[in-house]
């Protein structure tokens, strides 16, 4: 990049947000996934007038501009795979606004989501996805990649949180969309355009959430299965029970033998284990719920069921889930992790599905996930070091994707695309709908600035 550029945006944001220390370019070159690439710079933003000017100049001189929250994107959303310029938000992390009686929060993108939570907490209101990695991970890329979690099934995921955003576009403008209002019927839903558009239609310099009532009780419950078909008419028996369950997790037989092996968490055999919790206003509420729920669980012959009688107890039930990602990841020195989603019904054949391609490739893996809304999360164990498992892998990866979308499946229910399922879009979206987002890109960045090479557009 050239030493004029760099002096430009250095005097947009201050010196002190502006660097291409060795140190920082190589940091900003990863995110949680296994891709990476060098950016020449990376700045922090302080407001919107800034981040406007630093598109303008981007449209001028053509270079890319990579938005960043957190850097925690598992599918590389956040590598600036085309050079360019690394435009960090985590400087903008102040919470604007709280207001209880319109139910809703105005927040700058760089806050943290447990920083959120936190100062939610003595309201009773919280903003219900909680992705599992809300200790670090900025509400400004959980917008951007639409992310969820545990929560799912009852609660949903960001886009059914975020009212309104303001956004800066890749010519500079600014542009305020939505309501601060619990409906709109309001022309198109432009909101909706950019929350999960990971950064490649504008920079989210604002975000208005809706927020809900934290539950005041909650029970806890965990059956084992000695039969996956079961367990998977257990999960699709309470889905349509008219009970939601606050949290509905599955977790395969090899997630179960990982944790008997790799782990001090004792657990019976089993082909299959639930996880379930029931949330409410009471007790007496939730443990009406939680009798439904296990009733169907020895309809469908679970081999054992726990009731937690403690929030000890149930933070006892919760270690075997919390626990899994990590004992499995001892198996090999890498690790990949999917989060395909499938309708609930399919819950069983994706299971069985996925554990025979990965089984015919002969690596270790586990499959669990929130099966109260179809989204598995397969995670392949292999060695980086080894051409043959890193091309195995990679054949396991496509054909479970395969798999997915022909059981009417969705690539990601939470992480998103980024460069990682780039190239397997067409698996998902028919050519009109491919073909439509790529004039919506060409029509807002025509001169394909914000973070290019993503979502294979
Ligand atoms: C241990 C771990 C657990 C995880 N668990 C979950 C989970 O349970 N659920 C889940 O959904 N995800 C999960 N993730 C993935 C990741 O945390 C989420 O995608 C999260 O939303 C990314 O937030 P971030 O602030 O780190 O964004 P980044 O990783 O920095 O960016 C992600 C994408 O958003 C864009 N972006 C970021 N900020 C902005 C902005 N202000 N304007 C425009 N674009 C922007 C970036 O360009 C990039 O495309 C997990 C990741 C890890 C490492």
């Amino acid at each position: 990049m050239d030493e004029e550029i760099k002096k430009a945006l250095s005097r947009i944001v201050g010196e002190e947000n502006f660097t291409d220390r060795l140190i920082d370019l190589v940091t900003y070159s990863y995110d949680a996934s296994d891709h990476s690439h060098r950016p020449d710079a990376a700045l922090w933003a302080l407001h919107a007038d800034q981040v406007s000017q630093i598109l303008r100049l981007a449209n001028e001189h053509g270079f890319p501009v990579t938005p960043r929250g957190a850097g925690t994107s598992l599918t590389g959303a956040a590598v600036p795979a085309g050079g360019g310029v690394v435009l960090d938000l985590c400087r903008m992390n102040r919470i604007l606004d709280i207001r209880i009686a319109d139910r809703l929060v105005v927040v700058q993108p760089g806050v943290v989501y447990a920083d959120l939570e936190k100062t939610l907490a003595p309201s009773g209101f919280f903003f219900p996805p909680d992705p599992a990695s809300g200790k670090v991970c900025t509400i400004g890329g959980n917008a951007a990649t639409n992310a969820g979690g545990l929560r799912g099934a009852k609660y949903g995921v960001t886009r059914d949180y975020v009212l309104g955003l303001q956004i800066v576009l890749p010519d500079g403008r600014i542009l305020r969309t939505g309501t601060g209002c619990m409906k709109s019927a309001s022309g198109y839903d432009l909101t909706r355009l950019f929350v999960g558009s990971e950064g490649t239609l504008g920079v989210i310099t604002e975000i208005t959430l809706k927020i809900s009532p934290r539950p005041l009780a909650t029970t806890t419950a965990c059956a084992m299965f000695q039969d996956l078909r079961n367990a998977g008419r257990a999960v699709s028996d309470i889905m349509h029970s008219g009970i939601i369950p606050s949290v509905l997790e599955v977790l395969d037989s090899h997630a179960v033998r990982v944790l008997r092996d790799k782990s001090d968490i004792v657990l019976p055999e089993g082909e299959a284990m639930i996880l379930t919790e029931t949330d409410g206003c009471t007790e007496g509420e939730t443990a009406y719920q939680m009798d439904a729920i296990i009733r169907l669980f020895r309809k469908n012959n679970a081999a054992e069921i726990q009731l937690a009688r403690s929030s000890e107890e149930a933070e006892g039930l919760w270690r075997a889930r919390k626990a899994v990602g990590s004992a499995a990841a001892k198996l090999r020195t890498n690790n990949v992790s999917e989060d395909v989603t499938i309708p609930i019904s399919r819950v069983p054949d994706l299971l069985t599905g996925v554990a025979a391609i990965v089984a015919r490739h002969g690596l270790p893996f586990v499959i669990f996930g929130h099966a109260g809304d179809g989204n598995l999360h397969p995670k392949i164990m292999f060695d980086h070091s080894d051409p043959d498992q890193v091309r195995k892998v990679q054949q396991a990866v496509e054909e479970i994707f395969r798999l997915t979308c022909s059981l009417g499946g969705t690539l990601s229910g939470e992480h998103g695309i980024g460069l990682a399922k780039a190239p397997f879009m067409a698996l998902e979206h028919d050519p009109v709908a491919m073909d439509l987002m790529r004039s919506l890109k060409r029509l807002l960045d025509p001169k394909n600035i914000l973070n290019p090479g993503k979502l294979g557009l």
